[in-house]
């Protein structure tokens, strides 16, 4: 081989090392215009981004929406939306951290505020629900996305729910979640309390989920209907959760409506909704 050759060579040799590096797969996750739709099927509290509804307060983020209580120091429902699209190599940030843009004189849960409560920050949204990025995952990590979860409930077959989910998305569908809780009053790994860190933050007594499944496509709202999967739970907040399976606790989207007042998946036609809010989920669990 010539010299001029091995230089040719040594040149495409070297081309291929850089434009691999610049093909690495980018990190993709769903645009802005995507992330609205974590309200799509509705606003259950009517939650509004306005410091004098401090219990109630809106804070809309391109990976979900919620509805925070300065006053319970907790959200009340994280509402949001996941196909496979969300699904990615990033890897767990793990950086929890309190949210930054609360008013200064409101009461702020920070990363070590459940230190030493016997209780896990549990995640609402999941961060398994967001690893399209490395920024999309750590806005998982926002102590506003958090509760105080009995562990072996965090752990055992709420995990296992969080899972039964993801595969809802890996078969092709939309799946929209609301996960909320309601009450007072916990058992984690050191016994049963109602509040952690000097009574700021509430334990609460149930965790719920309602899941919503729907082939992927556009206009959600007008295409859920009589026959669409949806899924409802609600879990009491203790250690003991775990000796059932999740789909033992399942219950009808009327009930938690019952529970706490407020109305899901209200741009689902009614008509449709007092269908399948009705009905007691029987289908698949895994
Ligand atoms: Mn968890
Ligand atoms: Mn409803």
């Amino acid at each position: 081989m010539n010299t001029r050759l091995q230089y040719l060579f040594g040149l495409v040799f070297i081309f291929s090392i850089w434009s691999c590096g610049n093909d690495a797969p980018l990190s993709s996750c769903p645009d802005d215009s995507a992330a609205i739709s974590h309200l799509e099927l509705g606003n259950p509290s009517n939650a509004t981004n306005d410091v004098n509804n401090p219990n109630n307060f809106l804070i809309s983020l391109p990976q979900y929406a919620l509805s925070y209580s300065r006053d319970r120091g907790i959200p009340n429902w994280v509402s949001w939306r996941v196909d496979r699209d969300w699904f990615g190599n990033a890897f767990r940030q793990d950086d929890f951290r309190a949210y930054d843009a609360f008013p200064s004189d409101w009461y702020t849960p920070d990363e070590s505020s459940y230190l030493d409560s016997g209780f896990d920050r549990g995640h609402c949204c999941p961060s398994a629900d967001r690893l399209c990025s490395s920024e999309t995952n750590s806005s998982t990590f926002y102590m506003t996305n958090m509760v105080p979860q009995a562990p072996n409930h965090n752990r055992g077959l709420w995990r296992v729910l969080e899972e039964y989910t993801r595969l809802l998305a890996e078969q092709g569908n939309e799946v929209y979640v609301i996960t909320g809780n309601y009450g007072a009053g916990g058992l984690g790994n050191m016994g049963y309390k109602e509040t952690i860190d000097n009574g700021n933050i509430v334990v609460p007594l149930y965790l719920y989920k309602i899941i919503l499944a729907i082939p992927r496509g556009n206009d959600d709202a007008q295409r859920v209907n009589e026959n669409s999967r949806l899924i409802a739970v609600n879990i009491q907040n203790t250690n003991l959760a775990d000796d059932y399976k999740w789909w033992e606790f399942r219950t009808t989207v009327d009930f938690l409506e019952e529970a706490t007042g407020y109305d899901f998946l209200s741009s689902v036609p009614a008509s449709i909704q007092n269908i399948i809010e009705a009905r007691l989920d029987d289908g698949p669990v895994e």
